[in-house]
């Protein structure tokens, strides 16, 4: 993706940028104190692109969380007599905590329900706030102390400048290495839809519980700097209005982009600023007119700019090369093939209804290890249900699924990836805005793990170097490794659909399934398809494929099992079943 190509370069300047500015001579003194209040803008914007921009997840009531990191110190500081540096860990304790709290139950939320949650509990916290005689209630609290290095006080706002700033920066620094690491694949993946990443192993739930948290952790920081600059908390910063400024600042910087946060923040700081000033003089009268102007704001660039504005300005910097591949890189271990011939994947009356339809009618057959199995039959017998319910993407109605001896119906679609069983979609489910390279390497996700602080602090170099690796492997094996730096949504279909079978076999599977692999490739490229499978079968590779090319099919598979109206009719060598007249006359006889 352009943007973590960008990273190093974006960094690079914007560190000049802002360290420069408060020494530029001549800076008026209101501008630096407008460029801290956009730093700790900026702290709730970055949270809020890896939320909503990345993650999905739309949230306007992310000034909750700010006025968490300022409560907790105001009230250590001013009736504790804590020292206000000594307070942070507990602001970041309370923010965090919270934020789990609400995460597991707002994060679970999906479609337009999550973002009506948020501004539900954004509106409460206000006036929780608001309520609280120890805080103050609506008056707040007064008298916070301001930060001090030894016996200098942190007052003026060129003093306040570093501390705000060098927050940003490390929020740059930490955000930029989690999106570019396991985890922020994970996380990118989420945009895709669930079903997919969690066929890689994906833990979804965990996914947005870590980013969610770590938005709030952003925005607590925010909080917790501003109560030593502002010197004195109210709930009026932290409500609704508050929120949804945050969330125009995302959106409008550049929903996908980290440092797109900071350009929001700095918009709509100045803008807001600005206008606070000229509206009144236009309209004649005083009022929360910025509203309306940031209300049309935020539709022209929701119409005109989906992407926000960071996009632009990425144009116009330099290209970074694409990442290294280090091929030298340890290899990822690999998991034992089972031994040909015995049964691998056993399936017994599985059933699937959806209401009174019956998509899978008690389907039984065996799956021998090393062979190639088809699964045949007419638009809409059950094949693709049929491997829902083989991947745990569906819950079977009833019936048994075994696989290596292990009863798996019932385990959820990760579990069934960490087995050892990897898919291919039948409409692709590839990330469009993330390389294939990315896309493919979120198919070992389950091989190494390195830990969410590890990835970063960028302590996860080594893993990350072996698991682009693997995934580069994979990609030049499927025959797409010149491709593998493009976006995954540049591919033409059919080589998209082998770009999943890549990311498959990156999950080291022992079976294989591939939902209509040849669908769209050309003559050609079906001849290299089938070569590949034939290769991963000598290799001691499972594979149960649907497809509807009659030719690939007879030509490459040992076994075939026919379905119709979800009921097996036959199953059988290619030989028996393209002579059995049953098959003829339901199935072949009608299409071919
Ligand atoms: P195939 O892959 O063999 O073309 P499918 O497994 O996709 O067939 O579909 C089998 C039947 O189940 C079809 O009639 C389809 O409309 C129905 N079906 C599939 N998925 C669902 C679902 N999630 N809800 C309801 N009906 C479904
Ligand atoms: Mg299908």
């Amino acid at each position: 993706m352009a943007q973590r190509l960008q990273g190093m370069w974006s960094r690079i300047i914007a560190i000049a940028a802002v360290a420069a500015f408060p020494l530029l001579p001549g800076v008026p003194e209101f501008w630096v104190t407008l460029g801290g209040y956009i730093g700790l803008s900026s702290l709730v914007a970055i949270g809020l692109v890896l939320l909503t921009g990345v993650g999905g997840m739309t949230s306007f009531g992310q000034a909750a969380f700010v006025g968490f990191g300022a409560y907790t110190t105001a009230v250590l500081t001013t009736q504790w007599g804590m020292s206000p540096w000594l307070t942070l860990p507990f602001a970041l304790l309370s923010t965090g905590l919270m934020a789990l709290l609400i995460g597991v139950v707002t994060a679970k939320l999906s479609g337009h329900y999550l973002p009506l949650g948020t501004i539900a509990w954004g509106i409460s916290f206000f006036y929780l706030f608001g309520n609280i005689e120890q805080l103050g209630r609506y008056d707040g609290i007064s008298g916070v102390p301001p930060f001090s290095i030894g016996p200098y006080s942190l007052i003026n706002s060129r003093a306040v400048f570093y501390p705000i700033w060098t927050a940003v920066l490390i929020a740059v620094v930490l955000s930029e290495n989690l999106l570019d690491s396991r985890m922020g694949r994970a996380i990118r993946a989420l945009r895709g839809g669930s079903i997919a990443a969690e066929s890689f192993g994906v833990d979804t739930a965990r996914a947005k519980l870590v980013v969610f948290t770590f938005a709030a952790l952003l925005a607590g920081v925010s909080g917790w700097l501003y109560a030593h600059v502002q010197r004195s908390v109210s709930p009026s910063p932290f409500g609704i209005n508050a929120g949804i400024e945050y969330l125009l600042m995302a959106v409008l910087g550049g929903s996908g982009y980290v440092l797109g946060g900071v350009l929001g923040a700095t918009i709509v700081t100045v803008l807001k600023d600005q206008l606070q000033n000229l509206l009144p003089k236009l309209i004649g009268t005083g009022g929360n007119f910025e509203s309306i102007v940031f209300g049309i704001l935020m539709v022209a660039v929701l119409q005109l700019a989906r992407q926000g504005l960071w996009p632009f300005i990425l144009q116009l910097l330099p290209q970074a090369a694409p990442k290294a591949i280090d091929a030298a890189a340890p290899v990822l271990t690999h998991r034992e093939v089972p031994s040909r011939g015995t049964p691998l994947l056993v399936i017994d009356k599985a059933r699937k209804q959806f209401g009174g339809l019956v998509a899978v009618n008690d389907v039984s057959f065996t799956v021998n290890g090393g062979d190639i199995v088809g699964v045949i039959g007419p638009n809409g017998a059950g094949k693709s249900t049929l491997f829902n319910l083989l991947t745990g993407v569906l819950p079977a109605t009833s019936g048994q699924i075994y696989f290596r001896g292990e009863r798996i119906d019932g385990l959820p679609a990760r579990g069934i990836a960490g087995r050892g069983i990897a898919r291919t979609f039948q409409h692709v489910k590839l990330v469009p805005s993330m390389t294939v390279l990315e896309n493919v390497a979120i198919g070992a996700h389950l091989r190494i793990r390195p830990g969410v602080l590890a990835s970063m602090l960028r302590l996860d170099r080594d893993e990350e170097k072996r698991i682009l690796a693997e995934a580069a492997r994979q990609l030049q094996r499927v025959g797409l490794g010149e491709h593998m730096h493009k976006p995954a949504g540049s591919l033409a279909l059919g080589q998209q659909r082998v770009a999943e079978i890549a990311r498959a076999l990156c999950l080291d599977p022992a079976l294989l399934l591939l939902d209509e692999p040849a669908a769209g490739l050309r003559f050609n490229e079906k001849q290299q398809l089938a070569e590949l499978l034939s290769r991963l079968r000598a290799e001691g590779m499972t594979l149960l494929l649907v497809e509807h090319d009659m030719d690939f099919v007879m030509r490459l598979t040992d076994h075939l099992v026919v379905l119709v109206f979800g009921s097996k009719i036959a199953e059988g060598t290619p030989a028996e079943i393209s002579a059995n007249p049953q098959v003829l006359e339901a199935y072949l006889g009608g299409v071919e």
